[in-house]
């Protein structure tokens, strides 16, 4: 009887392992959902805190991606969105956490990784994403490509969670302002603003 109910004990681990790995994946990309994003960033930010590890941050947007589904109608665009959920997880190292933060934006936690670190990261995933050629899976079809934008930041020591996204999140509007298809990091978008 005893032996039963361990058996019944570790089926039931399992089970709960599973759900608790779909509550915090995003079922239309296969990465990070929002949930899992706000967890992760909480925990990368205490952890950094406390062994002084830098740790950085990926906010990434689809360029034009109104146009892309407009154009090509909604079902291809969520072909668009797994290729580049797949294509950032793809890009990036077993620590980092690759997460859909909500319609065609993705954010990655960079552990370890300082800015300059960061930003080649970024480029890498850029380019990742520029190299795939879209094919339409019902007919064939060739679509072209798509772009996307990368706002890096680095967690400072006066930050919270919030004003790191924001940080970030600025760099990605003055990559799209500077014309799309591009990494902007902070120190960039510092000496940009000073510059102005
Ligand atoms: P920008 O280069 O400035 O980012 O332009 P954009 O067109 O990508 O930006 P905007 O925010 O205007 O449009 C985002 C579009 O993303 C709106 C919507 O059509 C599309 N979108 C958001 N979530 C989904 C989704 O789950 N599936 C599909 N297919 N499209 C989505
Ligand atoms: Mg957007
Ligand atoms: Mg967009």
């Amino acid at each position: 009887k005893l032996m039963g109910s361990e058996r019944e004990i570790a089926s039931l681990k399992e089970a709960l392992e599973s759900v608790r790995y779909e509550a915090m994946t995003d079922q239309l990309t296969g990465v990070g959902n929002r949930k899992r994003f706000d967890r992760a960033i909480e925990e990368a930010l205490l952890a950094s805190e406390a062994t002084n590890e830098p740790f950085s941050l990926l906010v990434c947007d689809i360029d034009h991606f109104k146009k892309f589904n407009d154009t090509h109608g909604h079902q291809t665009g969520d072909q668009v969105l797994r290729l580049v959920g797949s294509t950032i997880k793809g890009s990036v190292a077993q620590n980092a956490i690759a997460c859909r933060y909500g319609g065609e934006e993705f954010c990655v936690i960079l552990p370890s990784s300082k800015l300059g670190t960061a930003t080649q990261i970024a480029d890498v995933i850029r380019q990742a994403v520029m190299g795939k050629e879209l094919v339409k899976r019902s007919t064939g079809e060739t679509l072209g490509r798509v772009t996307i934008s990368i706002g890096v930041a680095e967690l400072n020591m006066s930050d919270t969670v919030q004003s790191l996204i924001e940080r970030a999140d600025q760099c990605l509007y003055a990559a799209k302002h500077a014309g799309r298809n591009r990494v902007v990091n902070e120190t960039q978008f510092a000496a940009q603003e000073s510059a102005a």
